[in-house]
């Protein structure tokens, strides 16, 4: 059974979707305002990791990520970059679908654009309306009560004593000592510019909260299985989404909730008001690779704080060079052998490691349990070289579909550079010739570059060097 810490009751719970062996899960995704940081993608990688475990298990997963396209923040940013919202937002749309791309981050099924649901969220407020739990206040804003809600607080656990009843907050985000009767819709301001929708309430535009309760409605249903972010979206964020759901539907809204812990830079979570942030694509251009930031981000614990620091990539690609190697001697002694009955031939500390990996992932995601099984069954397998075709073949199978979890375990394919594609087949055609020498000459310009000729009955292969083949098991 996959166990998993639900902040709603903070303990340890089972699991069981709604609808069989289908698991519903909303995602909140980047305020499209800037290139998201690493600090984001720990976020949306421990989600990553929540998704294909799930999957693993043999499930089906509908994950909903929406894009907050249109809020405080990215209307700022659009008015000081005078640029067309749309514009504005667009260029760090592209990015975010880029970077997910480099970390290996499997797509959601779904990602609602906030300015592309806003009719939903109109009907919601309405529905609140009808309800009592919203009000329209002088200025044309309409705000929820949090009073009128009495379960308002319990995913915080606010202490509602404290809660000044009546008093408004207009921001986007606030703290808990800030509690109060939040924005669903706001009204038009001159700010605001272009930046405007017709409500029954006059003009303007949404809260921030209001488009996940409607965006989540919208793909996943008025109930869902899972909704996920980092610690910081607990309050107020996901507290007015439960708030206006269930406030307007009167079920559960999420069944489980799961939060991630921050990533810090020297004690501080990163942040981009706090200026202390790395995008991807500065790491990027440090020289590292997507799948070394993919191993740093999903290695720690996801309710663990993670401290981002060179070092630490640094020495994330010992570690890889390692499983990289391991692969590739597996390949070696597999060949071209046949992929049948794999499972019948895996040795004892392979069960053994699938059996740890996968009880350690069952276990709210321990991803350090994981990754120490992987690397004990690594220094086991290395005992055993040379293995067979048969047992190299079925270990690389459990590698394979270890990878469907982790998305780091296989080098990304090397694309072979053209001159070499063109020495090679000048190789073979001095071969044709009789020419030795010449041939020999080709293998070695090959080789000089760190690539291997491997004559096949279906012709040459060009192969890349184990770059540390040197490195002990
Ligand atoms: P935002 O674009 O600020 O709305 O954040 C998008 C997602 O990234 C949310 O789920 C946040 O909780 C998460 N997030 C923001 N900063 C960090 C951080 N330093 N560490 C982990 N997650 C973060
Ligand atoms: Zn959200």
């Amino acid at each position: 059974m996959f166990k998993i810490y639900n902040t709603m009751s903070r303990s340890l719970e089972n699991v069981v979707p709604l609808e069989d062996n289908h698991v519903r899960l909303y995602t909140c995704g980047p305020t499209v305002y800037n290139y998201a940081h690493i600090g984001n993608y720990r976020a949306y990688m421990f989600e990553d990791l929540l998704r294909r475990w799930i999957q693993y298990k043999g499930m089906r997963v509908t994950q909903v990520q929406n894009l907050t396209d249109v809020d405080d923040k990215t209307i700022r940013g659009s008015r000081d970059a005078g640029v067309p919202l749309s514009d504005f937002t667009q260029t760090y749309k592209d990015a975010f679908f880029a970077d997910l791309k480099v970390l290996n981050i499997e797509p959601a099924e779904h990602y609602p654009a906030a300015t592309d649901c806003i009719p939903e969220m109109i009907a919601l407020i309405e529905k609140l309306f009808e309800k009592g739990l919203a009000y329209k206040s002088d200025d044309g804003s309409v705000y929820f009560p949090i009073d009128k809600f009495p379960t308002y607080g319990k995913l915080a656990h606010l202490d509602r004593e404290g809660m000044r009843a009546g008093a408004r907050v207009d921001q986007d985000e606030y703290d808990k000592d800030n509690a109060a009767d939040f924005a669903l819709w706001k009204a038009y301001v001159p700010e605001d510019g272009d930046i405007v929708w017709d409500s029954p309430w006059g003009k303007g535009r949404p809260g921030w909260h209001i488009e996940c309760s409607a965006m989540s409605e919208k793909h996943l249903g008025k109930t869902f299985d899972l909704h996920t972010g980092g610690v910081d979206n607990i309050f107020p964020h996901h507290e007015d989404e439960i708030a206006q759901s269930e406030g307007a539907n009167d079920c559960i809204y999420s069944k489980q909730w799961m939060h991630c812990a921050h990533l810090q830079v020297e004690g501080k979570k990163m942040s981009k008001s706090d200026g202390n942030f790395f995008t991807l694509r500065e790491i990027l251009d440090k020289g590292y690779t997507g799948r070394e930031i993919r191993y740093e981000l999903i290695g720690t614990h996801y309710r663990k704080s993670l401290n981002f620091t060179f070092d630490s990539l640094n020495a994330n690609r010992a570690a890889l060079a390692r499983l990289d190697d391991f692969h590739a001697k597996l390949q070696e002694c597999a060949g071209d052998t046949e992929n049948a009955e794999l499972e019948i031939h895996l040795p004892e500390w392979a069960i053994e490691t699938e059996k740890r990996f996968s009880a350690a992932l069952d276990d709210d995601l321990n991803i350090a349990g994981a990754l120490g099984a992987l690397f004990d069954g690594v220094h086991e397998g290395n005992k055993c070289f040379p293995m067979s075709g048969k047992t190299a073949a079925s270990v690389s199978n459990l590698w394979k579909k270890l990878n469907t979890v982790l998305g780091f375990l296989e080098p990304p394919k090397e694309e072979i550079p053209t001159e070499l594609i063109e020495l090679a087949e000048a190789r073979v055609a001095a071969k044709a010739n009789k020419d030795w020498a010449e041939a020999d000459r080709l293998r070695a310009a090959v080789a000089a570059v760190g690539w291997t000729i491997q004559d096949t009955p279906t012709g040459p292969k060009l192969k890349k060097n184990c770059v540390n083949q040197s490195l002990k098991a």
